[in-house]
């Protein structure tokens, strides 16, 4: 047992899993590595933050967050560069993102020293598990549930937070993407908690993505719930497309959340000389570039896959093709990123941070 500057006690695994794990054949998110943070909140205090070995803990059947998904999550990455050193990619986007989600979904905030300082010492005492290269990289899990025991439908007033870690290749490897444009379900709505990383929105999207699915298509490209014609957001990701040489993405809403990739995204954009117009987007006009040709790209971005190009996308059972191209907008802002997050090439943005 040890201490941090926080106290932090950390309790470390007897033997390490690492040796057993096949780091060219992870699925996303299916491995774990040897450790994991937890703090709970009890008595209107975050107390007894603790590292501990990865594994199950048990809890009552009546826990809050299995009936009423008071739940948020965050999602980053490390990633390792040539000599060994170990990166975090704009870290305090996430913190300030996830209080912003706990506020909205009537949670405490999570202190941010306590946050930074869990979030490096853990990376730091599983860093054999972050693999150097190119798209290989340690998935963080921040995430935060409601442990209030009792079906009582109020705001539970006791929570866990937890850091759980999985290493990673890229996301969507060599696959093509197709996306069917909603004309029915919706993933958020004015008002509503579209703009938090709330845990219940994912499990909203999964039936409708699996009717897409059913049709040949690996993701919905969400519309507003209004009028079906705004273009809010692709899969899990946010969406940005290019008609002729302009990127053009909808802003963030109440139903549009606030991507940390997006905004990167925008920036390398600018820096790249590329024009980049944070608007409204509507299906119309899609479809409109799309006849005269100069719809030239569309693609999702989000820390998982950084920027997924899609090839085809569906509207009212027509099938659309997005032109193959050699030296896409997508590929070259993907190289910037990447060249930034692994510590190949300069950070003018100061988005890098060591662990
Ligand atoms: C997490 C998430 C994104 C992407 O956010 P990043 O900060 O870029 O990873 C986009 N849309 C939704 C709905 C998300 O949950």
């Amino acid at each position: 047992m040890s201490t941090t500057k926080f106290s932090i006690s950390i309790e470390k695994v007897a033997q390490s899993r690492l040796q057993d794990i096949d780091f060219s054949q992870l699925s996303f998110g299916q491995v774990f590595s040897d450790h994991m943070f937890i703090c709970d909140y009890k008595d209107g205090k975050w107390q007894d933050p603790r590292i501990v070995p990865y594994g199950p803990f048990s809890v009552e059947p009546s826990l809050s967050v299995f009936h009423y998904g008071q739940a948020v999550f965050e999602g980053m990455k490390a990633y390792k560069d040539d000599r060994g050193e170990v990166f975090l990619f704009r870290p305090t986007e996430n913190y300030a993102r996830i209080n912003k989600s706990c506020k909205r979904m009537a949670m405490p905030e999570f202190p941010e020293d306590l946050f930074d300082e869990a979030l490096k010492t853990l990376v730091d005492l599983d860093r054999l598990w972050v693999q150097p290269g190119f798209g290989n990289a340690l998935y963080l899990r921040p995430f935060m549930i409601a442990t209030s025991p009792g079906v009582q439908a109020n705001p539970s007033s006791q929570y866990r937070f937890m850091i759980i870690t999985s290493p990673v290749q890229s996301y969507y490897k060599g696959q093509e993407v197709k996306v069917k444009i909603a004309d029915h379900y919706s993933r958020a709505a004015n008002g509503g908690v579209g703009f938090a990383k709330a845990a219940g929105n994912y499990a909203g999207q999964f039936y409708p993505t699996a009717l897409a699915k059913e049709e040949g298509y690996q993701q919905v490209i969400w519309t507003d719930d209004a009028t079906h014609q705004k273009l809010e957001e692709c899969g899990t990701m946010n969406i940005v497309v290019r008609i002729g040489d302009t990127l053009i993405s909808p802003p963030p809403t109440e139903r549009i959340l606030d991507g940390v990739t997006r905004r990167s995204v925008m920036a390398v954009a600018e820096k790249l000389g590329i024009a980049f117009e944070s608007r409204p987007i509507t299906v119309s006009e899609l479809l409109e570039a799309s006849e005269k040709g100069t719809l030239k790209e569309i693609f999702g971005c989000g820390t998982a896959a950084v920027v997924s190009p899609v090839a085809a996308f569906s509207y009212e059972g027509k099938e659309y093709r997005l032109p193959e191209l050699k030296d896409s907008f997508a590929a070259r802002i993907k190289e910037y990123l990447l060249n930034i997050q692994y510590n190949r090439a300069e950070d003018p943005f100061g988005w890098r941070v060591r662990v």
